[in-house]
């Protein structure tokens, strides 16, 4: 799995914990009954205590792909992962955490010398494993050793069809090796989902892809937005434009709807929103609830585990809401004692929210969507531009805020530059590449290139001009 797919991309467990986050988690829709003691605390009748209760686990950051929009941007494995026993370890402490469900994600967490095992050991403890996977090494007889140890729901990663895909995933055969994924562990009897992050490289792909992947037996379908986190950070014009949701969010509802007939769950992640006309459409698990967005549920419910074992409230979060480490604490005391774990717990409109969010009748409840999508764009939560409610209301006044990139991230895992808000006329034209550039920096992708070879011949000139205007007026040859 890349990272940005954050929560992207997750297992149906997990879109069946979407819907539970949001508005719907009581003492009887956990785990957890009254009296129960999940770490060392006795619960008092009615109380709601915050635990562990989903939680991502990236295994190791080792890749066998290199994804242009990975928050995490994965590929080599950090320099002190956690060994298979110190990660057996931290199973017994998710077990006493009240722990119900694992996402074991990467890099690929197959890569990790260790994984079968851990999956063994979250069975044996009763915490139900799953996976998020881009699919690329998983053979048939690694699907069978899978379903042998006990993973029977895994997503996978499939980011549009075929070209887009390949494109996004930076590696031709990408796509044709999540569908095989698909099929193997199928065959070996896993409950397998999909996910897809939404861009504006993929964006026209919904619907057929919608119909590849019920021609395929997908069972569950959960999709996201692409934030500018890692590697998509470095790619702001791959990202959506606020108002692009005006077109999206209609068309997955109308998916939606259709899903449902057909017995598939198509649910949006948590940075796909927010209270538009499709809400309970969108948040529903089923055609006759009528759920919504009830806001971000790091450090309440949702839990992150880096390879090294750096804890956070979520596993896209930045780096700044690192807790503390499971080689120097226990679970326990991270979770209850760090502050960048409990930044959501007692929040306030006032105190917390800004911008735009701060004036909305949504306040109180949605707390400006997702934490790590608003950080990714400014540096903090609490003014998220990516919301369907907002974008219909400044269209109303003939207006839309367009994400202008304004500097570039350092280049590390789940880091983030920073965008400044433009607001604009709705119908103003779309800029061009040279403002864009002018904006960005940004290199353009390979099918911007003309085909022809004396095109592309001007087309470089151009781009070296922009990118190194002094380019010339050195005396060294230049091939
Ligand atoms: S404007 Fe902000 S607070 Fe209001 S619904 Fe949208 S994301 Fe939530
Ligand atoms: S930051 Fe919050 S809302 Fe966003 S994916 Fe994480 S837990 Fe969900």
């Amino acid at each position: 799995m890349s990272h940005g797919e954050v929560l992207s991309g997750h297992s149906v467990t997990e879109l069946m914990l979407d819907g539970a986050t949001q508005e719907s988690i009581t003492p009887a829709s956990t785990h957890l009954q009254p009296g129960d003691d999940a770490h060392g605390r006795r619960i008092a009748l009615g109380e709601l205590s915050y635990h562990p209760r989903y939680v991502v686990w990236e295994l190791t950051l080792r890749c066998d792909q290199s994804c242009t929009h990975c928050g995490s941007r994965a590929g080599d494995e950090r320099s002190s992962e956690l060994s298979t026993e110190q990660a057996l370890e931290v199973v017994g402490q998710l077990a006493q955490m009240g722990t119900r469900e694992v996402v074991l994600i990467g890099g690929e967490a197959y890569l990790h010398p260790g994984f079968l095992e851990v999956v063994r050991a979250l069975r044996k403890v009763g915490i139900h494993p799953a996976m998020t996977t881009g699919g690329m090494g998983i053979t048939p007889e690694l699907a069978r050793d899978m379903v042998e140890a006990g993973l029977t729901q895994v997503s996978v990663s499939i980011d549009g069809l075929e070209t887009a895909h390949d494109l996004i995933r930076g590696r031709k055969g990408s796509f044709q090796a999540a569908i095989r994924a698909v099929d193997a562990m199928s065959q070996a009897g896993m409950r397998v989902a999909a996910n897809t992050n939404i861009n504006r490289v993929n964006r026209d792909d919904l619907e057929p892809l919608f119909a590849l992947l019920c021609e395929k037996g997908i069972k569950a379908w959960q999709v996201q937005i692409t934030v500018p986190l890692g590697r998509a950070a470095d790619r702001p014009r791959m990202i959506l434009q606020p108002y692009d949701l005006l077109g999206i969010l209609p068309r997955l509802a109308k998916l939606k709807e259709a899903a449902f007939a057909q017995g598939v769950l198509i649910m949006p992640g948590n940075n796909l929103g927010y209270f538009g006309p499709e809400e309970a459409t969108m948040r529903s698990l089923r055609p006759d609830l009528s759920d919504h967005w009830g806001g971000c549920q790091a450090g309440r419910y949702v839990m992150g585990i880096e390879s090294n074992g750096d804890v956070k409230g979520c596993p896209s979060l930045q780096p700044d809401y690192i807790g503390g480490n499971l080689l120097q604490s226990s679970l326990g005391d991270i979770w209850d004692n760090s502050p960048a774990l409990a930044f959501t717990r007692e929040r306030t409109k006032d105190a917390d929210l800004w911008g735009f969010c701060q004036t909305c009748p949504f306040a109180e409840t949605c707390m400006a969507g997702c934490s790590f999508t608003s950080h990714a764009l400014f540096g903090r939560p609490g003014n998220n531009p990516y919301c369907h409610f907002r974008a219909r209301s400044l269209a109303k006044q003939g207006l839309r805020e367009r994400l202008v990139a304004s500097s570039a991230a350092p280049g590390n895992p789940f880091d983030n530059g920073q965008f400044s808000i433009s607001v604009e006329p709705f119908d103003a034209p779309e800029p061009s590449f040279d403002q864009h550039f002018q904006e960005t920096r940004e290199v353009p992708r390979l099918e911007d290139f003309p085909q022809d070879a004396q095109g592309r011949k001007k087309y470089f000139a151009q781009l070296v001009k922009k990118l190194a205007p002094d380019c010339g007026s050195c005396a060294a040859p230049c091939s």
